[in-house]
């Protein structure tokens, strides 16, 4: 079992590391991928403990939509603070999360387009894939990936919440769809009727922890070993037992990120 998108390197977890790293191997996961911030010297320094803790594991860098705003005005440099730190971290596989929220617009849209823009690119040159967040900005994010990464990036769309046009649209550009505990919400009949349908050789899971915590652990801070629930739920969508979706979804991440 692999929670595909974590955030292990915030400071959330930085008092008990090592109990939650602990709980997560236990649980039976085999690795997780640790999403982190471009830039952020303080998660990069928690990054090499939890490498310490857990070789395992794989990582991701990016400039998130939230914190785009940070590089207004100097979009080349986020390529620059990326591509350094994708360098200097030796279990980076992916560059990510990258991509629009329109929801909270914490960073104006246009810049948040030309940071994700100029990331694309930077994942095309270096052959990486990408770990995509996109909220309430479909269009946008697929004109991007089709712009930007003319047919060559491959990636996942982390934290599905979007329609099944949009699933389609990113089924058909070769990319997988990641779920997170929200697939477990009583009120997410919708997505799961999109989970359902997603090929069984382009599903991932992951927990996106510290946030999002599945049912029955919702409301509380959530970490990778919780990732069993979403695979569970993802099972009896798709009528198959647990551990059939443990090793499916364990397979794809394979099949993008590598060994
Ligand atoms: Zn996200
Ligand atoms: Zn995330």
């Amino acid at each position: 079992m692999i929670d595909s998108h974590c955030h292990l390197a915030d400071e959330q977890f930085a008092a008990d590391l090592d109990a939650v790293i602990a709980r997560a191997r236990s649980a039976g996961l085999e690795r997780a991928m640790v999403i982190l911030e471009g830039g952020n010297a303080k998660e990069a320094e928690q990054a090499a403990r939890v490498q310490t803790l857990w070789p395992e594991v794989r990582v991701a860098v990016g400039v998130h939509p939230h914190i785009a705003h940070q590089f207004a005005g100097r979009v080349p440099d986020t390529v620059a603070v990326v591509r350094q730190q994708l360098t200097t971290t030796p279990q980076a596989r992916a560059v990510g999360e990258i991509g629009l929220d329109y929801h909270y617009d914490f960073s104006p849209r246009d810049v948040q387009r030309a940071v994700f823009h100029a990331q694309v690119r930077l994942a095309r040159e270096q052959k990486l894939p990408i770990v995509v967040h996109t909220r309430e900005a479909d269009l946008d994010t697929l004109a991007i990936l089709k712009a930007a990464g003319e047919g060559e990036v491959r990636g996942v769309l982390h934290c599905f919440t979007g329609t099944q046009a949009l699933a389609d649209a990113a089924l058909d550009a070769g990319f997988y769809i990641s779920f997170a505990g929200i697939i477990t919400f009583p009120r997410a009949g919708a997505l799961r009727e999109v989970a359902q349908r997603v090929p069984r050789d382009r599903i991932l899971a992951e927990t996106d922890s510290p946030f999002l915590a599945p049912v029955p652990r919702r409301g509380t801070r959530n970490e990778p070993a919780w990732v069993a629930h979403v695979v569970e739920a993802l099972a009896v969508l798709q009528g198959v037992a647990p551990s059939v979706m443990a090793e499916r979804t364990a397979a794809n991440f394979h099949a993008l990120f590598g060994p």
